[in-house]
């Protein structure tokens, strides 16, 4: 199975705690903004909005994107 990849369209969160309450292995409140981001052992690129996770969590980013009420988690 391939990894999971996720983009988050972080200028457009409104840190409704959703996605990292329901996959915290993924996502996380960034201190400084308060917005969604990737946690820094799944970033790439050091970009906080890209990032790549293994295949044995794809189900539960997939379920993390799908909570999002504004639809700005991107899965590939
Ligand atoms: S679920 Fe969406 S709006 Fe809520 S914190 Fe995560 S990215 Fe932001």
């Amino acid at each position: 199975m391939a990894n999971v990849k996720v983009t988050i369209d972080r200028d457009q969160c409104i840190s409704c705690e959703s996605c990292w309450g329901v996959c915290p292995e993924v996502f996380e409140q960034n201190p400084v903004d308060s917005w969604s981001q990737i946690v820094a052992k799944y970033q790439v690129g050091n970009d906080p909005s890209t990032g790549e996770a293994p295949a044995n969590l794809r189900d539960k980013v997939q379920e993390a994107a799908d909570s999002c009420p504004v639809t700005i988690i991107h899965v590939a």
